[in-house]
């Protein structure tokens, strides 16, 4: 399912392909997130223009709204969403841990409350897996324990146990036709934790590997060294997805480092600020400066948003609250992630990517903002 087509000689960086049934997923890939089944203020055909490949949708939502009867009714989240092409699932693990104020970690899953109306909610392997199978997602996740990254070691232990435990229970469960199934490791910034966690969930034989508990609030070098500390007992040959990170320069340099999946809400939540990226890093399109600067949020984009407006439109439409300065800076921002992932597969293949991530990295500068939002929550 997954073809390594090549290597960078000069870091960890891979070119691949991962086949699943609803077509091919060309890697590095960016995967746009629709939490709620919907990518943020963006539909479908916007999303294919824009080269996306595969988007991510959210078991814990989805499950309390609409709820699995209403999606089950439509013909699964595909037909539900009108996405003919992959999607992929997270277990409702992180948001469990996260979202959910009241919980009690049992055997076999946790037991907390709705975080819209308090209602109590049982969430484990066998319900995350059975969830994902009436999704019919083409990549479903494993139900695992994403402690914060403070947490004292023993919590670290304990959450590395668990993930093991249900990774275990999640394997055993049925899944849909044609769906693959990705282990989670886990370990925070401990190396022989994430050595430990990474070789029990790969002896168990899932299609892909996730490097979980990053993004959740720690400093960037943590969060590289998290990466570092577990890529080494991936398999080469299956494809690793690093969850919910990261800026575009992260990004290249967790690629730099083995990975070959990225999802992040950042493009569609900073665009709800008003802020944009380019290449060279953040810009608040809200800001005074763009009042009559009548030059496209990046020079040189190809994205609609680029193609046929203005920054002083653009700010415009988002002082005065128009919902088309919103969706013109999540086009532009999701058009951007999708366009690095783009240009870091087309250096891969002609070999130039060592000169292409000194120059981003080189050119980027990253905004402590922005960082920040990033470990806010990874749920929008
Ligand atoms: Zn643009």
């Amino acid at each position: 399912m997954f073809e390594l087509l090549k290597t960078d000689p000069t870091s960890k960086a891979r070119l691949g392909r991962l086949t699943s049934s609803r077509g091919a997923v060309d890697t590095p890939v960016f995967m746009p997130v629709g939490t709620q089944g919907s990518v943020k203020a963006l539909d479908p055909r916007e999303l294919q223009e824009m080269g996306t490949q595969i988007i991510l949708g959210n078991t814990y939502h989805l499950h309390i709204r609409p709820g699995l009867d209403i999606i089950r009714a439509a013909g699964g989240l595909h037909r539900f969403i009108n996405w003919t092409a992959p999607l992929l699932t997270d277990s409702g693990g992180f948001q469990v841990f996260s979202l959910a104020k009241i919980r009690k970690i049992k055997a076999h899953g946790v037991e907390f409350r709705s975080h819209l109306d308090g209602s109590p909610l049982f969430l484990g392997p066998k319900e995350a897996m059975e969830i994902q199978r009436e999704l019919g997602s083409d990549i479903a996740m494993v139900f695992d324990e994403c402690p914060p990254h403070d947490a004292p070691a023993k919590e670290q232990r304990l959450a590395v146990e668990r993930t093991i435990c249900w990774a275990r229970e999640c394997r055993a469960q049925p899944r849909a036709d044609g769906q693959m199934v990705f282990g989670i490791v886990q370990g925070g910034s401990n190396a022989a934790l994430r050595e430990e966690c990474a070789r029990a969930i790969v002896a168990l034989e899932f299609d892909g590997y996730a490097i979980g508990g990053v993004s959740v609030g720690e400093p960037e070098d943590e969060m590289m060294k998290a990466i570092e500390f577990t890529e080494p007992f991936l398999p080469a040959h299956q494809p690793r997805y690093a969850m919910g990170l990261g800026t575009p320069a992260q990004m290249v340099e967790l690629v730099a480092r083995g990975v070959d999946m990225f999802d992040c809400v950042l493009p569609t939540r900073i665009a709800r600020n008003g802020t944009a990226f380019t290449a060279r890093g953040t810009v608040s399109i809200k800001a005074g400066f763009n009042k009559a600067d009548f030059r496209p949020i990046e020079e040189g984009c190809e994205c609609y948003a680029c193609r046929n407006f203005s920054r002083a439109y653009l700010r415009h439409l988002l002082n005065v609250g128009e919902i088309l300065g919103l969706r013109m800076l999540s086009v532009h921002n999701s058009h951007l992630y999708l366009k690095v992932m783009q240009d870091i597969r087309r250096h891969l293949a002609a070999g130039t990517f060592a000169e292409f991530r000194r120059e981003f990295v080189a050119n980027y500068v990253p905004s402590q903002k922005v960082l920040l939002s990033r470990s806010e929550s990874n749920d929008e």
